[in-house]
């Protein structure tokens, strides 16, 4: 377990079982398993292929009870006089089952949605029907979102339009005179408070999004000047996404109550206070301020917020807020699993070469001496020799002295080198720098049958870590080092970060692959933004996705949602399959005719093509 640090991040929804394969508790600690690895195998024989994304909504359930459940908590702690209605921004992922789920599990908390651009604002207004529930509507708007939204109002839930630019106020003001309803108003802050890691820009003066203090101002002198200023009712600030570091959070609900008052102050009307998203997940499961995870539990960040936001009301006499948050990553990360395939692995050459022969170069018999002579104390100092000698060979090479079967004998005896430099390495307390990445430079390929691209873009686009790891065999010990290579014919198609027993590093230990046996890995976490930032690059469509509940009995599919075929993949790009297998019909024809093909091989050529163009964009065996 300690190998992949799975106690750590998993916890209570993965673990390992005695047959060696991962279990499931999707309802965390309130019971209830699934044995993944069977699940797997189960759904296979139900001709879903892999890769396949699994949903356990039990344990998007049991993250929305978990986040409200320490909101109400704090609250009691506290004595806070407020509640808490927590919002989900739905541009985690806005697949329609997933918010159908979300929209019934959050019910009777009176969970809401959040929504960042006019085609979210649709789904979420057809979505939402939980009474007195909010939907905050953020990002930027023109006069037609904000007329939809003013009138979406009449429709029962509380929705707030939240100002992240001061021309929006005019279009707020001109709708209102026109329309004659009253909307309920927020303003984003750009917090001088800054964030941390890799969305701390979110935040300050200069970022993307939100009012400025003076942009604030201007906004509710705007407002009193059209005698509307109690429209005014939501402070919002959002200071990025992943937060590590709970002084981060503790800093920035200091500011931004501040803010929050001086407005209930100045005559706003001053009723919720939305501390927006940030709230981490720990990935790497290390429990520290490190990027990949985060130095407190959601009941630290709730407790906090809650704490300093009581504090600072009440010194100014004003009443508490009601609380909104917009936790993503921390609500969808955990439900979703991806499983994919081992397709095969390469290896650099390992066997060692025969001994140098009479009249060979001498670039081989030193290699051939260094190999011989590697020890504990000079596996550094030969490290350096081995590849001077091998170097040495390729110019010599390139020089047209060495012979191509002299090179692949000096490329060998490199390989062996380095691998009993390894070996030693491997069992040193300190690994000096030089050598951290021969781990890397030597470890196997294993080809995966994914699409980093379109399955875990984060990855490949921001060196996103989440955890990888065999579902089973996991009562054997993994001797192999691999990286990983996804489908497409692009060299930042691979994942070579992975989270380790201590740390991150660049290889992942694998069990070794054998062809007659699957070989299969999940990639845990990645329920928040993966899905919906993916890309066809190469035409490598969604994947197959299930809806999984536990039953009394077991367990039950909830939905199966087919990955795209080719014909779908080709039709984004504007391809007619019909055409196509038109035009090879007359291809077929003319080579007919030309006698290049025959009848059967004609008949079967079309029958391929056009039954692949129905077929899954992965590969099957
Ligand atoms: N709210 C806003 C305005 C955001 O921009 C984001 C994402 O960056 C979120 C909420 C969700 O943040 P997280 O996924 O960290 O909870």
């Amino acid at each position: 377990e300690a190998l992949y640090r799975i106690e750590g991040w998993g916890q209570p929804y993965f673990s390992i079982n005695e047959a060696g394969h991962i279990t499931v508790s999707p309802k965390g600690d309130r019971g209830g398993s699934l044995d993944l690895f069977e699940l797997v195998n189960a759904l296979k024989q139900r001709n879903l292929e892999l890769p396949l994304l699994i949903r356990f909504s039990d344990i998007l359930e049991d993250r929305i009870e978990r986040l409200n459940a320490c909101f109400n908590k704090a609250i009691a702690h506290y004595n806070y006089s407020g509640v808490y209605r927590g919002v989900f921004p739905i541009k985690c992922n806005q697949e329609r089952h997933l918010i159908e789920d979300l929209v019934k599990f959050g019910k009777p908390h009176q969970f809401g949605l959040e929504v960042g651009s006019k085609p979210e604002l649709m789904i979420v207004l057809a979505m939402l029907d939980t009474p007195g529930a909010l939907l905050v509507c953020n990002g930027y708007k023109d006069r037609e979102y904000i007329e939809t939204a003013m009138l979406a109002q009449r429709l029962g839930q509380t929705l707030i339009i939240v100002l992240e630019q001061v021309e929006e106020v005019n279009l707020v003001i001109a709708a209102n005179r026109e329309l004659g309803i009253k909307p309920i108003l927020g303003v984003r802050a750009k917090l001088s408070t800054q964030g941390i890691g890799r969305w701390g820009t979110s935040t300050g003066d200069r970022a993307k999004f939100g009012l400025t203090i003076p942009e604030i101002m201007e906004v509710v002198n705007k407002l009193r000047e059209a005698n509307l200023l109690d429209f005014l009712q939501l402070m919002h600030f959002h200071i990025g996404s992943q937060i590590s570091s709970i002084n981060v959070i503790k800093n920035a609900i200091q500011e931004a109550s501040r803010i929050y008052v001086e407005l209930a102050t100045l005559g706003a009307d001053m009723k919720y206070l939305d501390v927006g998203g940030g709230l981490g997940v720990d990935y790497d499961g290390s429990q520290t301020n490190f990027y990949t995870s985060k130095n407190y539990s959601m009941q630290n960040y709730a407790n906090d917020i809650v704490a300093k936001l009581k504090d600072i009301c009440a010194e100014r006499h004003i009443p508490v807020p009601t609380l909104i948050s917009e936790s993503g990553r921390a609500i969808a990360s955990h439900q979703s699993v991806l499983i994919f395939d081992v397709l095969s692995t390469s290896d650099v050459p390992l066997d060692l070469p025969e001994p140098p022969q009479e009249g060979e170069s001498p670039a081989i018999k030193y290699l051939w001496e260094t190999y011989q002579s590697i020890n504990q104390e000079n596996y550094q100092e030969f490290y350096h020799d081995a590849v001077q000698f091998k170097e040495e060979a390729i110019s010599r090479f390139n020089l047209g002295i060495l012979h191509l079967k002299e090179r692949a004998k000096s490329e060998r005896l490199y390989w062996a080198c380095c691998q009993k430099i390894l070996k030693i390495a491997r069992q040193q307390e300190y690994v000096p720098d030089e050598l951290e990445n021969l781990e890397k430079i030597m470890a196997s390929i294993y080809y995966i049958n994914l699409s980093v691209f379109q399955s875990a873009p984060d990855c490949w686009a921001i060196d996103q870590v989440f955890p990888i790891m065999p579902i089973h065999r996991l009562d054997e010990e993994p001797i192999q080092r691999g990286i990983l290579a996804d489908l497409t014919c692009d060299s930042d198609g691979k994942i070579d970060l992975f989270i380790n027993r201590r740390d991150v590093k660049s290889v992942l230990e694998l069990h070794t692959f054998k062809s007659e046996e699957p070989y299969y890995l999940g990639m845990f976490l990645n329920g928040a933004y993966q899905e919906i930032m993916g890309n066809l690059h190469n035409l490598f469509g969604n994947t197959n996705a299930i809806h999984i509940q536990l039953t009394p009995k077991g367990y039950q599919i909830q939905h199966v949602v087919k990955g795209d075929t080719m014909s779908e993949v080709l039709s984004y790009v504007q391809y007619d399959t019909e055409d196509m297998v038109e035009n090879i019909r007359q291809r077929c024809e003319k080579a007919l005719e030309e006698k290049r093909i025959s009848l059967t091989e004609f008949q079967k050529l079309l029958q391929t093509y056009e039954q692949s163009l129905s077929r899954y964009t992965y590969l099957s065996f």
